[in-house]
């Protein structure tokens, strides 16, 4: 059984229980897991606080840096297992995976970075007598983070490496769909030489160490990537003691293909502004509209693009989309596909789960575009977490960007042109933190991302990023 980490020490949840994690490809058992409650996390909190209070307080910002650095040349090594395991955990393709090692081995570099970076200013007052003024930075304290099934590792490390590059420890509750790619990023970062509490990792439910978590009063600061309706949970649950608070929320993103978009580059950057990881990715373009001149051929070659993708298990080097995580995002997302049809819409490819041979076991549904689709139907208006796109005709500029941005989302967009004013000009009316023109899911470490609307507030990546993990302090100084 996997344990939870608290204070560098393995341990069994407190109450002894513990809960089963599946393959989605397969619905094989993995492993029990801890099931860690609330008086787990009252153990992870103290820990954190103490190391916070204590030995982390007086490392300097380049021996947080070294941590860093020793933990992305171990993530750098050990990244192909890594990879493995949120394959096995949550059924991601390794094909893409194993193509993001650059960006996030980079990721930890780039925060290792940050951590010597941090000033603050000083300010020239205008008050009567001597005084020196200024603004120092510190770490917010400690940082309850919860996070999503979609991407464990990555997710894991954005969390760990703000934290350590700013000086916060950590109390992490993953997913409890996908626990074991954080457990083992935990494993490395002891054996980089992370100190007692700096890292904590509680796995569990969110109903219960989540709630917990998010409500602690000796939490500082709780960091939420999930869905909005627990989003809105967690914001209601920080009212407590007022913690600082970094919401991600989901999304459903618009992706405006214009008629003089080179097709080529088009076809597949839509479909796969969806299909990639089958759909489960926050900022997904789910909402693909398509200007009415090219609409029928560009969604007859979006869905042929569709028949085509290798789906299976996602160890198999070859498969390009995997399963969906559980049944009940199964559930789910064949809810969304019959509610569809039932508005009235056609699935021009796909349309339902997989059930063939291999597929049987699995929780697996076929890469769907649907046709006929208005802005007032359930599947152009939900987010629906699974590989599904919903093709909408437009005739002019407006009139996209008001239907668009008429969503209560705001993660994502994109536009697809060669016209480079029009890129600008559409780009800048969509309401949503990240706008990609003629590319769509690129991620940099330096690059902010998040949402307006109900996808959230905070961003993550960049300057942006490691300010909000800090706190302000003016220090006023009579030097009479
Ligand atoms: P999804 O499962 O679609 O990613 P959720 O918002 O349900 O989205 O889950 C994201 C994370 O939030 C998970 O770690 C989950 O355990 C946690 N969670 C779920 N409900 C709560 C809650 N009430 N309070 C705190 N965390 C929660």
């Amino acid at each position: 059984m996997q344990k939870l980490l608290i204070g560098n020490t393995w341990v069994e949840a407190q109450a002894g229980r513990s809960f089963e994690t599946r393959n989605p490809a397969t619905g094989e058992l993995l492993c029990r897991v801890a099931e860690g409650d609330a008086a787990d996390i009252d153990l992870a909190v103290r820990a954190a606080r103490k190391a916070f209070e204590g030995p982390w307080r007086t490392f300097k910002p380049n021996q947080r840096q070294n941590l860093l650095l020793k933990l992305a040349d171990l993530v750098e090594e050990n990244y192909e297992a890594l990879c493995v395991l949120d394959t096995l955990d949550m059924g991601v393709p390794m094909r893409r995976t194993l193509g993001n090692r650059h960006r996030v081995v980079n990721t930890i570099r780039y925060y290792a970075g940050q951590a010597m970076s941090i000033h603050g200013e000083t300010i020239e007052n205008s008050l009567e007598g001597e005084y020196f003024t200024c603004a120092l930075k510190e770490p917010v304290g400690v940082v309850g983070a919860i996070i999503p099934w979609n991407s464990p590792l990555y997710q894991t490390l954005k969390k760990i490496a703000v934290c350590a590059a700013t000086g916060c420890t950590l109390v992490l509750k993953p997913s409890e769909e996908a626990p074991l790619t954080p457990l083992r990023l935990a494993e490395l970062c002891l054996e980089a030489g992370f100190p007692p509490g700096v890292l904590n990792v509680v796995t569990g439910f969110g109903a219960t160490a989540g709630a917990h978590l998010a409500a602690h009063p000796d939490v500082d600061k709780v960091a939420f990537t999930g869905s909005h309706f627990t989003g809105q949970k967690i914001i209601q649950a920080s009212t407590g003691n007022v913690k600082r608070l970094s919401i991600e929320l989901g999304g459903k993103s618009p992706n405006i293909i214009f008629a003089d978009a080179d097709l080529d580059k088009a076809v597949p950057g839509a479909a796969m502004a969806v299909f990639n990881n089958a759909g489960q990715i926050c900022c997904a373009g789910t909402r693909m509209y398509v200007e009415r001149s090219i609409y029928d051929e560009f969604v007859a070659r979006v869905a042929r693009f569709g028949n085509s993708l290798r789906v299976g298990n996602g160890l198999d080097p070859d498969t390009e989309m995997g399963p969906l995580v559980s049944e009940k995002q199964l559930e789910r997302v064949t809810g969304y596909l019959k509610r569809g049809q039932e508005e009235g819409a056609n699935a021009a490819s796909g349309g339902g789960r997989l059930t063939e041979g291999a597929y049987a076991k699995g929780f697996f549904v076929a890469p769907t575009v649907f046709s006929q689709v208005s802005d007032d139907m359930t599947i152009a208006r939900e987010e629906i977490f699974g590989p599904v796109i919903s093709a909408l005709p437009f005739d002019e500029i407006d009139d996209v960007v008001q239907r668009a941005n008429d969503t209560i989302f705001g993660l994502g967009g994109g536009v697809w042109t060669r016209d480079v004013g029009k890129a600008h000009k559409v780009a800048r009316r969509i309401r949503a933190g990240t706008v990609w023109v003629n590319a769509y899911n690129v991620l940099d470490p330096a690059v902010p991302f998040g949402g307006y609307k109900m996808s959230g507030y905070g961003r993550e990546g960049g300057m942006h990023h490691v300010d909000e993990f800090l706190q302000t302090k003016a220090l006023i100084v009579n030097t009479d």
